[in-house]
This record gives C-alpha cells, sequence and structure tokens, in this order.
C-alpha cells in the first residue's frame, strides 16, 4: 500500500545542501516509493508550481527562498539478475547512496564503478550530470535508467542511448530538466575485473603493488580525501566549474603562449584543466567574505561559514572574470542553481 505523502511548509535545507546555504523550501515532502509519485502528480496538479527534486544536494546552489514544492528522493532497493555469463545486471533505487552502492558493489564481486568511489550523492542524481571521476562515466556502467515520465504519467525505463549522455551532461540536465523523475538506475556490472588506470594520479597512487578492484577503490578514496574538502566539515558542491573544451586552433594558440598548459585531447577539440587555468591566476586560496578558492584545489568554492548563495556568485564571478581576462576562456558552473 502506498504511503500518504507528508507535506510540510516552510522547511530548512541548510543540512540538506553541502554547500551549508541557508535555504529554506516554501513546501518539502519525501519519497519512499515509486508509486507515491502519482499522489505528488495529483497534489500538483491541484496546486501548480515549480518542482525541485533533491537527492543528497551535493551539485546545488540554493537561494534563501526555494519557491514551489521540494521533493527528496528516497527510493531504496537492490535488485540482482544475470545479464550474461561475463554481466550482472544490477538495479538500484534512486534514493540509495552513491558511494556505498559503489563499495557494496564491490563487496558482491561486481566490478566497474570503483574509480567513482566517494562521490557524495544519491544513485538517481548520478545520471543527472553523468558522474564521472578518473577515467570512467557513469554512462560506460549502465544499461537503463528508470524514470517517472512526468508528460506521460507512467514508470518507464530509458535506454542509455535515449539519456543523450556527454560530459557531465544528460537529457536530464540540460535537455528536458523537469520531464523525468529518476526511480532507479540499472547497472552492468562485470564479473572480472578489469582496472581503468589512465589517469596519472591514481596510478601513482597505486603504485606497484598488484592492481584490485579494492586497492583501486581504497586509493581513490585517499586521494580524493587528501585534495578535497569533506562536505560534512567545509560546505562544497565539489568541481565549482566545468572543465572548458576549446577548439584545436585556441588550444594551440594557448600552448604556444603557456607552455606548462593542462589539456587533454576531446572529441571536441581539447578538454582544458580548469582547475589549473584558476590557480594560475593566483587565486588558490583566495576569498571573498564568506566563500574561498579551495587552497588545495582550486576547482572547489568552498564556504567558510555563513555563505549565501549571493556570496558565492560573486567569487566565481570574479574567478570568471580572471580566468577570461587571462586566457581568454570562459568557465561554465558545474551545480545548478535553483531557482
Ligand atoms: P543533488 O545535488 O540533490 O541534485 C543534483 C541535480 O539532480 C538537481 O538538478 C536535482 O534536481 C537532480 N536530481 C536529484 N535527484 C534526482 C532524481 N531522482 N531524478 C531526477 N533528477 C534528480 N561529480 C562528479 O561528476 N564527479 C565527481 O568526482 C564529483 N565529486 C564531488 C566531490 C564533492 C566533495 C562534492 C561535494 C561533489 C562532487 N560531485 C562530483 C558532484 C555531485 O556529487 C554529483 O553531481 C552527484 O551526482 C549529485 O548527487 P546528489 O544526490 O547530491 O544530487
Ligand atoms: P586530476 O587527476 O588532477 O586531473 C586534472 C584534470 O585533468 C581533471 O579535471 C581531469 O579531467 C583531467 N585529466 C587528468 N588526466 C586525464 C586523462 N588521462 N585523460 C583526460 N583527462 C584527464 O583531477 P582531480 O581534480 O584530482 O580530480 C580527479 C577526478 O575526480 C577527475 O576525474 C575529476 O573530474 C573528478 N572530480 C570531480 C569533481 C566534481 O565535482 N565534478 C570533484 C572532484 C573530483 P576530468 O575532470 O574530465 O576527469
Amino acid at each position: 500500500m502506498t504511503d500518504s505523502l507528508q507535506l510540510r511548509s516552510e522547511y530548512p535545507l541548510q543540512e540538506l545542501n553541502t554547500f551549508g546555504l541557508p535555504a529554506v523550501a516554501e513546501y518539502y515532502t519525501e519519497i519512499h516509493a515509486a508509486d507515491q509519485l502519482e499522489q505528488l502528480e495529483q497534489w500538483l496538479k491541484r496546486h501548480p508550481m515549480p518542482l525541485l527534486l533533491l537527492g543528497g544536494g551535493s551539485n546545488l546552489v540554493l537561494a534563501d527562498r526555494v519557491p514551489g514544492l521540494v521533493a527528496r528522493i528516497l527510493i531504496r532497493g537492490w535488485h540482482r539478475s544475470d545479464l550474461s555469463a561475463s554481466h550482472v545486471r544490477l538495479r538500484v533505487g534512486a534514493g540509495e547512496n552513491w558511494h556505498a552502492t559503489v563499495e557494496k558493489s564491490i563487496e558482491q564481486g561486481l566490478y566497474g564503478l570503483e574509480n567513482l568511489a566517494l562521490i557524495p550523492g544519491t544513485v538517481g542524481a548520478a545520471p543527472v550530470q553523468n558522474i564521472g571521476a578518473y577515467g570512467v562515466e557513469l554512462k560506460d556502467r549502465i544499461s537503463a535508467v528508470e524514470v517517472f515520465d512526468r508528460q506521460e504519467q507512467c514508470l518507464r525505463d530509458l535506454s542509455p542511448e535515449a539519456c543523450r549522455f556527454g560530459y557531465r551532461d544528460s537529457l536530464f540536465k540540460s535537455i528536458e530538466p523537469e520531464r523525468y523523475i529518476i526511480t532507479a538506475v540499472e547497472f552492468s556490472l562485470a564479473r572480472q575485473f578489469t582496472a581503468e588506470l589512465s589517469y596519472a594520479g591514481l596510478r601513482e597512487g597505486l603504485g606497484h603493488d598488484p592492481v584490485t578492484p579494492k586497492r583501486v577503490f581504497d586509493t581513490v578514496c585517499r586521494i580524493r580525501r587528501e585534495k578535497l574538502p569533506d562536505p560534512t566539515e567545509i560546505g562544497n558542491a565539489g568541481s565549482f566549474f566545468k572543465n572548458p573544451v576549446v577548439s584545436a586552433d585556441l588550444y594551440q594558440q594557448l600552448k604556444h603562449r603557456f607552455e606548462s598548459l593542462v589539456a587533454y585531447p576531446d572529441t571536441d577539440g581539447y578538454k582544458l584543466a580548469a582547475g589549473w587555468l584558476i590557480d594560475q591566476c593566483g587565486l588558490k586560496g583566495f576569498s571573498l567574505e564568506h566563500v574561498g578558492v579551495y587552497p588545495r584545489q582550486a576547482l572547489v568554492l568552498v564556504n567558510l561559514g555563513a555563505a549565501r548563495r549571493e556570496d558565492i556568485e560573486r567569487l566565481a564571478r570574479h574567478v570568471q572574470q580572471m580566468v577570461q581576462e587571462r586566457f581568454g576562456v570562459r568557465l561554465e558552473p558545474e551545480p545548478r542553481f535553483y531557482p
């Protein structure tokens, strides 16, 4: 039987976004099962207002007041079935914790998610920006995304192709952001481990001992803990800017002027390391009132205490301006600003 929706008004979200911004939702509810979504839609039909889906709040920059309804997705579930002799299908509820899912998959002898360890947030939000780290993207590891289609008012599976995944991008992030509520993600994981070691940082971190899935997982966790601020201690949303992709021409010009430029070939040209660009502007450790550039990783903006959305926007504009002036490249924010 479906539990009826519990709605709250003027609900504080400061503990529910990793930047620790003091946002308050006009209305708030929690979704524990996919069949509650029909009730949610019925309620929204009677009370038309914007809807924000919330996972772990680790990729959001919220205003002080969040108008409309915030629905936190807490759908659990873990279903395993055979796909082939080499692969296993794993369907995981959207509200499950991402990192715990990676850890449990390895414990069960299912491989492919090791490089994505310690990314905060939920399984359901992972397809939204096609999360990626250390040379692996979510799109490489999934067979379907289960969604509630708000237009058709039904549950269905989308194939990876239908999700239109791109670099930190997808159908859910930039093409039809209001249409789908992700209820589960289906992974295709291997029974045999193949290491993805294209990133020098990970290779160096692993050293010379034999490479096992658990060692990759542990090494990724260790490197991330050394470089990145723990959101439970210092508010942040991870990388604040996407790595800009520039044409081969612009890359050549920049490389000529800045010999140590950090860049990687990409399908559309060259991907520049945004952290390097910011660092070169002397901004590592720079702060403006309540917000700063993290000293150990220039791509991360941190809440120094009592920050509000406006403070983050002010520092972000400053960083964008400095990078634009020095390199002629525009940095785009990665997290979603809401509203
Ligand atoms: P939220 O912030 O709650 O939501 C993000 C977006 O997804 C919002 O638009 C929201 O409306 C939407 N959404 C949430 N749940 C659903 C759902 N069920 N259905 C439809 N839409 C939904 N990202 C990377 O890609 N790689 C990294 O290595 C990485 N490292 C990070 C490190 C740190 C310290 C931090 C703070 C963040 C990092 N991130 C990284 C960013 C972030 O963790 C990921 O984008 C993560 O997937 C967001 O999950 P979430 O549950 O917190 O989503
Ligand atoms: P890093 O390993 O120091 O690398 C710096 C940048 O160079 C990264 O942005 C990475 O791009 C790129 N890069 C490095 N080796 C590459 C290769 N072999 N091929 C293509 N690109 C390469 O980066 P880091 O800051 O320590 O982060 C490690 C990983 O965790 C990265 O994948 C990063 O994206 C991820 N991460 C993401 C977030 C987030 O919030 N989105 C936060 C922290 C860490 P990519 O970023 O495209 O991988």
